[in-house]
Formats: C-alpha cells, sequence, structure tokens
C-alpha cells in the first residue's frame, strides 16, 4: 500500500507541475505547450529546475539564473496536488471495491479545484470554463455510472446550489460573490448529491467566517472587503468529497 501511495503522490506532484502552467498561461492568454521559463529573468528551465518540490528546495526557492525567489505557489501546487491524488487514492480503496473510472474522476476533479483555488486566490476571479467542462464529465459520469434516482437527485442538487448562490449574487448585487461561485456551487452539487452538498456549502461559510475574522484581528483586512469565497467553497468541497459520509453520521449521532 505505501509503496502505491509514494507511487500516486509523485504523479500528483507531476500533475501540479502542469497544473502550475496552467494558472500562469489561462489567465495571460499563452499557450499550455512550449517549454516553461522564470518568471523574472525569462530564462528557459532545464529538466533539473523542473523537478516538482525537490528543485524549489534544492535551489533554495530561488531561480538558477538570476537568483530572484521562486514563488512558493510553485511547490504549493505540487504538493497539495500530490496529496489530493493520494487522499482520493485511499478514500476510494478503503471499504470498496477499488473503481478506476470514479479514481479518475476524483484525480480529474481534484485537478480542477486547485487550479479553480489557486486562480481565485491569485487574480480574484474563477475559470468558469473550466468549472463547466468538470461539470459535463461529471454529469456524464452521473449518467453512466450512478442508479437513475441518484442521478435525479444529483442534477437538483446542481440546480439547488447553483440558484442558492445565484440569489446570493443578485441580492448582494456582485459584491463577495460572482458568477464563478454559482457555477462552482452547480458543479459541487453535481458531484457531491444534496446532503454532502449541503454539508460542503456550510464547511466553506464556516471556513469563511473564521478567515474573515482572523483577518481583521490581524488588520490584513478592513471591515467591509472582500476576499474570494472560491477557496473556501473548494476546500469545503474536498472536505465533503472525502469525509463527508463520516461528518454527517458524526452529526446525527450528537443530535
Ligand atoms: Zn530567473
Amino acid at each position: 500500500m505505501f509503496f502505491w501511495l509514494l507511487v500516486i503522490f509523485i504523479i500528483g506532484t507531476a500533475v501540479g507541475s502542469f497544473l502550475n502552467v496552467v494558472i500562469d498561461r489561462t489567465i495571460r492568454r499563452e499557450t499550455i505547450l512550449g517549454r516553461s521559463y522564470c518568471d523574472h529573468c525569462k530564462a528557459t528551465l532545464s529538466s533539473i529546475d523542473l523537478i516538482p518540490v525537490v528543485s524549489f528546495v534544492g535551489l533554495g526557492a530561488r531561480c538558477r539564473y538570476c537568483r530572484r525567489p521562486i514563488s512558493w505557489q510553485y511547490p504549493a501546487v505540487e504538493a497539495v496536488t500530490g496529496g489530493l491524488f493520494v487522499l482520493s487514492f485511499y478514500a476510494l480503496s478503503v471499504n470498496n471495491p477499488f473503481e478506476i473510472t470514479k479514481f479518475l474522476l476524483y484525480l480529474f476533479l481534484v485537478s480542477v479545484l486547485v487550479v479553480v483555488a489557486t486562480v481565485d486566490v491569485k487574480f480574484s476571479l474563477i475559470p468558469t470554463s473550466l468549472v463547466f467542462l468538470a461539470s459535463f464529465v461529471s454529469l456524464f459520469y452521473n449518467y453512466f455510472f450512478l442508479r437513475s434516482d441518484l442521478f435525479v437527485e444529483h442534477v437538483f442538487a446542481a440546480f439547488g446550489a447553483g440558484i442558492f448562490f445565484l440569489a446570493i449574487v443578485l441580492l448582494t448585487r456582485g459584491r463577495g460573490m460572482g458568477e464563478g461561485d454559482v457555477i462552482l456551487g452547480f458543479l459541487i452539487g453535481m458531484v457531491l448529491g444534496f446532503l454532502e452538498m449541503i454539508l460542503a456549502v456550510f464547511l466553506a461559510f464556516s471556513l469563511g467566517a473564521i478567515v474573515a475574522i482572523m483577518l481583521l484581528f490581524l488588520g490584513k483586512k478592513r471591515f467591509g472587503q472582500t476576499i474570494p469565497f472560491g477557496p473556501f467553497l473548494v476546500c469545503g468541497f474536498l472536505l465533503s468529497l472525502f469525509w463527508g459520509r463520516e461528518l454527517i453520521a458524526l452529526y446525527l449521532s450528537i443530535l
């Protein structure tokens, strides 16, 4: 088991390295093909500079050519993607017969979520076309692999969450939340179904409130300033995806 977890982690960091390219270049509207280069001096990076996480540590967080600092985004995205790949494998292999299609769906979803959260933190916007794509992939997966009553439930959950966030956007006139959050809500409902979608949204608001209060206390934000909500939705989504059943059972046992 440990050997496979390690292999999956390493594959995850390599995918994370690709996701970093997607994050930076989709916003600049560059092609995702072509060699990677330093953000500062534009030097083309050689393969030894591109080993996930290892190169960042080995180079002391600085570019080999111009010695200026490399953003923490790069190793963080690589390590988080590796971790989420391992979690996906672990979550699907304990207590269940292993379903390879579901595993691949999870890998695709966590990759999309890493890009969405990072782009929202960095540029305060959500790459909606990517979230749309993930919603369609999940819709197709549900259609072919879920019982028909569950399929209907997931579609209803998707529209329920989408309409909920749309109402918030309309009521607040787009301050704080945007269309990206509406589509992200739609994806969450499509993947999780009703109960776990509600859990994900609840966790997102709770996390958002905690972090907002902390930022106010630390003086990093003033009252009335907005912080991007996408990363909290992504965190709530992931928590509910991996531990939703356990969290709901825990909640019901307390009642
Ligand atoms: Zn450089």
